[in-house]
């Protein structure tokens, strides 16, 4: 049930109504409104015709008016109007009095209808205060079409009330079941929900507790989920907002905005507020460049109502982001969000769980749940999620009424490589390059004990661009990484484009996303990870964030830079070395292989193997 909390207004006469009715009285007054005449519509004559007609005695009615004469002549059984310019004739009236007419007494009927002198209060009042009302009523009316554009209805004038329209869900079906994984946070959580639920076990004691939490983690980790799922497992109120939703076009609004969410908090209590995505108001205030006005006054005003509450009362805060170092240092302090529920990605069993949780929507046969999630390593919940949801689509394509663990491997592939490029024509030559390149990586991994076993090599190519690719999957999750692992990672990725050049000879573009995913790897273990001999354990580069990406930023001399470039090089090198003579050690296995793919297109990472085994023995 949604319940809206909204101020009542008492309901005003629309004003476009009131506009109108001003114009007519306006016009009204001024006697522009022409006299009605029995003719019919009126056609222009001039002054000799008006004459001639009078005089033969065909007019019945003469209407004088600021300057124009109006008339109505009979001619046969018609009668038709007429208009036209007065001149100054004094023997008008006269002859108008003498002249015959059509109506029954014989005489025209003619008045002069003489614009009347207005009193000076009526002239007050039209040239001034009617105008002014015009004017005020269209502002009204304008002011109140760009704020409700705005977000937020109200008045346009007072700043002491936003307004807002702030939803408090009464009902939220969401639970802690919907959320898989996350056992930390949500054990965090319950303590929170139980509170809510039974306040007086801790009051009693004396305790209050945390006024606020703050869930932080990557995108697609299920923040909003899991705050969603406390509502609901208290079954209390529960207020969301996001934190884009402060920060107005005035200064002062996007403060008045957290005061009413306060005020009607306090009013629902015992409730959860949740602001989403709290970085947009909550950045740190001193990052120089003047700052933002808006932003600011929004801030403090939200450290004051967090100060404010009284704890007791049961209104606990959530909020979420995924950039927490860019936060204000006074958001953090305790009393306000002094709780910070970490969301990671989800590990193995995390995956399944997600998976099992989604799965759970759809109907499907048996699946393999461990392939999938093996495969999906690095996925956030709403990737899997999404991936999901792609396997129900394509078995519906497919014609099935079930989703197959075919379904969700081909899914798995679509979300991270994009869709099959069923149509694309690749030269007879191209695919022998491919072919050599993929299966390069393939034998490298495979050649060097430590890298992950193989799980599928393809040279379909895909829409993402990709003409073929070797899909890696670990056996177990691997919390560490040893230098050797990455070493022998970059020595994989060199893989395809040294069988190129050992194979055939040449080197094509293909190896672009090698490059950089090798040179980044590379440069991590110089900077990040002391894992270059020159550099022993000093660190060369922070990472700005942790969640978004993680881009990074050098914290050493240029000269240091430079030298780090080389260091780089000089790694990436001895890599690809290595697999270069990995490569030419095993040519029989290469050829081999890569005849077997460009027959097949796509092959398991056990009929691979099967072939490098044969060489082997
Ligand atoms: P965030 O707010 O962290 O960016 P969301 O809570 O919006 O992520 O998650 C998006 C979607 O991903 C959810 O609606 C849900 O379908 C799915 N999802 C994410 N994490 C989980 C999880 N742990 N369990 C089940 N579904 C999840
Ligand atoms: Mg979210
Ligand atoms: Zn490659």
């Amino acid at each position: 049930m949604k319940q809206e909390q909204q101020n009542q207004q008492p309901k005003r006469m629309n004003p476009y109504v009131g506009l109108l009715m001003g114009i007519l009285i306006i016009l009204f007054l001024n006697g522009l409104i022409v006299p009605t005449l029995t003719g019919g519509q009126i056609k222009p004559a001039d002054y000799g015709t008006f004459i001639a007609k009078v005089d033969s005695g065909l007019v019945e009615e003469v209407v004088i008016k600021s300057g124009q004469i109006y008339f109505t002549a009979r001619e046969g059984n018609v009668t038709s109007a007429y208009q036209t310019g007065a001149i100054n004739d004094p023997q008008l009236v006269d002859r108008l009095l003498q002249a015959k007419s059509p109506n029954k007494d014989g005489k025209i009927a003619f008045n002069q209808i003489i614009p009347r002198e207005n009193s000076p209060l009526l002239n007050f009042i039209l040239m001034w205060v009617l105008p002014g009302l015009i004017f005020y009523l269209i502002w009204r009316q304008t002011s109140k079409a760009i704020q409700s554009r705005m977000g937020s209805g109200g008045n346009f004038m007072s700043f002491g009330k936003s307004g807002a329209k702030i939803y408090a869900d009464a009902d939220v079906k969401t639970t802690f079941t919907d959320v898989a994984g996350q056992d930390e946070a949500k054990e965090t959580l319950t303590e929170i929900v139980d509170f809510l639920h039974n306040p007086k076990k801790y009051t009693d004691i004396g305790a209050s507790l945390p006024k606020g939490a703050l869930l932080v983690g990557p995108p697609g980790t299920g923040k909003t989920l899991i705050a969603r799922a406390v509502a609901g497992e208290a079954k209390v109120p529960f207020f969301a907002i996001s934190g884009s939703e402060f920060v107005q076009m005035f200064v002062g609004m996007g403060a008045a905005k957290v005061r009413d969410l306060f005020r009607q908090a306090n009013e629902k209590a015992p409730c959860i507020i949740f602001i989403d995505e709290i970085d947009a108001i909550g950045k740190r205030r001193d990052t120089g460049l003047g700052g933002n006005d808006e932003r600011e006054q929004t801030l403090n005003q939200l450290l004051t109502e967090m100060d404010g509450f009284d704890g007791r009362k049961g209104v606990v805060i959530l909020a979420a982001t995924n950039r927490p170092e860019s936060l204000d240092k006074a958001l953090l302090r305790p009393g306000r969000f002094d709780r910070r529920i970490q969301m990671e990605l989800p590990d193995l069993e995390g995956r399944k769980a997600i998976l099992a949780v989604h799965l759970k929507k759809v109907k499907c046969e048996k699946i393999d749940m461990d392939v999938v999630a093996r495969a999906t390593a690095g996925s956030s919940g709403a990737e899997l999620a999404n991936i999901v949801n792609e396997a129900a689509l394509r078995a519906v394509r497919m014609g099935r009424n079930k989703v197959i663990t075919a379904d969700l491997e081909e899914s798995v592939e679509t979300v991270i490589a994009g869709a099959q490029k069923k149509g694309k024509v690749i030269s007879a030559d191209e695919k022998k390059t491919v072919s050599y390149h993929e299966i390069g990586h393939a034998l490298v991994a495979a050649l060097q004990s430590h890298s992950a076993p193989v799980h599928k090599i393809t040279i379909v190519p895909r829409t993402s661009g990709a003409l073929g690719y070797t899909m890696q999957v670990d056996k177990g999750e691997q919390v560490l990484m040893s230098r050797e692992d990455l070493f022998n990672r970059i020595a994989t990725l060199t893989g395809g484009r040294a069988a190129e050049e050992v194979v055939l000879g040449s080197v094509s573009t293909g190896a672009s996303n090698d490059i950089e995913q090798a040179t980044r790897l590379a440069r991590a273990m110089v900077t990040r990870y002391g894992m270059s001999e020159k550099y022993d354990m000093m660190g060369l580069e922070t990472v700005n964030n942790a969640y978004l990406g993680g881009d990074t930023s050098l914290t050493c001399s240029s000269e240091t830079a430079a030298d780090i470039d080389r260091e780089v090089l000089k790694m990436i090198t001895e890599a690809h070395q290595k697999a270069r003579k990995l490569i030419s050690d095993h040519l029989d296995i290469m050829h081999e292989a890569a005849h077997y793919l460009l027959d097949k297109e796509t092959i398991t990472g056990e009929e691979f193997m099967a072939i490098v085994r044969k060489y082997q023995q």
